[in-house]
């Protein structure tokens, strides 16, 4: 048996297993075959490691930690992620099969959140109210809201740690970290710079284990806070309900079902270039996915056309290697789903245009991989256009004109993000405005930045991450009342 790394989680500072001593495997999604162990916890430690970032909360030194302290080893910590991040990015690979070459640029780039929210930390000011009581002196301060959980999927482990982490600690509140039990292992090797920035123990926990066991118990517990979750929407509901059991504070980061529209005005070369990036990037696996291709008539046999070559040039392979293009699928259990959706999307009547199965190939035999899949003549109430597959299966679906494009666009439980590929301007800025969704992109698709807030309308979540928006997400408000006038008034009457 070839020799396994085994990562250990982070509670107050030390590196430990779990209470009891289990393990799980972390399979290589590409070599079909473990290559890592993380710790099995159960419920004795999540009381643990809640209790350890509860403590670091309220005792030691960070709650007395000025704001540009604590924004200093946020940004020597964006420093040391740039240092490390062909390393990091490595094992990200390992454990979720994305290409080494978007995983190394995403690791480098998770650097800028935590100098962007580290340069933020220092400049979150409460205010004086103008208030109409004459003797007194009213004024708000804005505060941490004490323990975060931060639950991650196994997508894109880091970056949507990053998302959770810079600003949660910014706005100096402490944090147990919940990753999902197929992609545990850059959050534990991530654990060692945060150690080396000089953040105080405590401040920042892990807890490895499976969501279904110990989840719940995590959400609920009483000396968490907020919860602030990226996952899928079944997990996501789940989640908020077991929060407002305890009336916590949640951000949830759910699913999509994103249109990607193509106009007949619109560079067609770019669009399909556009159509490939929003759907076949990352194997599909992202929550914005771009997996409705929704294209007006006139050019649509063009659009299909061009758009199925063009996939059909995709390599696949290892991720690892520089020329591979489509990597495998990060787990087994989503490849399955994968696979059955493309079952649905045939039963339904769709028209495939490519793919449709797994690639025929030896040396990808023992890898999770899925071909990349082309359905044409797409109807928006077929499943396949209705639920998130999260994996490379695109749906194109014609429209007639602007109003059946928005109608089509909308008609969706989902609302994250949009593409709109047209030369108008004014139907680029109407479009932006009548679609339904958090982020809307005009000739282009996939971009995002620490500057800009990222969020879903609808079923796709709750709150916005990244941007200044994004550090409210973490704060509350409290109003401060001081007496300046001697005496106590008439004290049955309120003032
Ligand atoms: P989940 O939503 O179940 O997993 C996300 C995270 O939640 C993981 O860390 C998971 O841990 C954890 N979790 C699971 N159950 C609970 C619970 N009861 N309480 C608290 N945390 C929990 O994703 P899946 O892996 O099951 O994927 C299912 C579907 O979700 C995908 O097919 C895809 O459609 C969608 N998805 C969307 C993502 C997005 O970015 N919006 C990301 C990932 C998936 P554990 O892994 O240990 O179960």
């Amino acid at each position: 048996m070839a020799e396994r790394v085994r990562f250990e989680n982070v509670v107050d500072g030390v590196r430990l297993g779990s209470a009891d001593g289990r393990w799980i495997e972390s399979a290589n999604p590409f070599t079909g075959k473990p290559w890592a162990e993380v710790p099995h916890c159960g419920l004795d430690d999540v009381d643990r490691a809640v209790d350890a970032a509860h403590k670091a909360f309220v005792k030691g030194p960070w709650p007395s930690m000025t704001a540009s302290a604590r924004g200093k080893l946020l940004r020597r910590l964006g420093d040391l992620i740039e240092r490390d991040a062909a390393r990091l990015a490595e094992i990200e690979v390992k454990d979720n099969g994305k290409l080494l070459a978007e995983m190394a640029g995403q690791v480098r780039y998770m650097a800028e959140w935590f100098h962007y929210f580290g340069g933020l930390a220092d400049k979150i000011e409460g205010g004086v109210i103008p208030t109409d009581k004459p003797d007194m002196f009213t004024y708000t301060k804005r505060e941490p809201l004490g323990v975060v959980v931060c639950i991650t999927p196994w997508n894109s482990p880091l970056l949507l740690l990053t998302w959770k982490l810079a600003p949660a600690l910014a706005a100096g509140n402490t944090i147990v970290i919940k990753p999902s039990e197929f992609t545990s292992c850059s959050t534990l090797a991530f654990m060692d710079l945060i150690a080396e920035a000089g953040f105080p123990q405590g401040v920042v926990n892990t807890l490895t284990g499976f969501g279904s066991e110990i989840g719940t118990a995590l959400v609920e517990h009483p000396k968490v806070a907020k919860v602030a979750f990226t996952g899928g929407d079944a997990t996501g509901a789940s989640v908020y309900a077991a929060a407002a059991r305890g009336i916590k504070h949640v951000t949830l980061e759910l699913g999509g079902k994103s249109p990607n529209i193509v106009f007949a005005d619109a560079a067609i070369d770019d669009a399909v270039k556009g159509a490939i990036s929003g759907i076949f990037a990352a194997s599909g696996q992202t929550c914005i996915a771009g997996s409705r291709l929704l294209v007006q008539r006139a050019v649509y046999d063009e659009v299909c056309e061009k758009v199925a070559s063009f996939a059909a040039t995709a390599r696949l392979g290892d991720p690892m290697d520089s020329g591979t293009q489509v990597g495998p699928i990060t787990t087994q259990p989503q490849r399955r789903k994968v696979l059955d959706y493309m079952e649905v999307a045939r039963g339904e009547g769709a028209r495939c245009l490519l793919g449709g199965g797994t690639p025929d190939r030896p040396d990808l035999k023992d890898g999770w991989f899925v071909e990349p899949t082309i359905f044409a003549d797409v109807s928006n109430d077929m499943r396949i256009a209705r639920e998130e597959v999260f994996g490379p299966i695109l749906s194109i679906i014609p429209f007639e004109d602007d109003e059946e494009a928005v109608e089509i666009a909308n008609d969706t439980i989902y609302g994250l993000a949009s593409g709109v590929w047209t030369s108008n301007i004014r139907r680029a800025f109407t479009m932006a405005d009548r679609i339904r969704a958090g982020t809307v992109w005009v000739n282009t698709y996939r971009a995002v930045s620490y500057l800009a807030p990222f969020g879903g309308y609808k079923k796709s979540g709750i709150g916005r991450e990244s941007g200044q928006h994004a550090i409210d997400e973490y704060l509350q408000t409290k109003c401060v009342w001081i007496n300046l006038a001697e005496g106590v008034p008439n004290p049955f009457v309120l003032r």
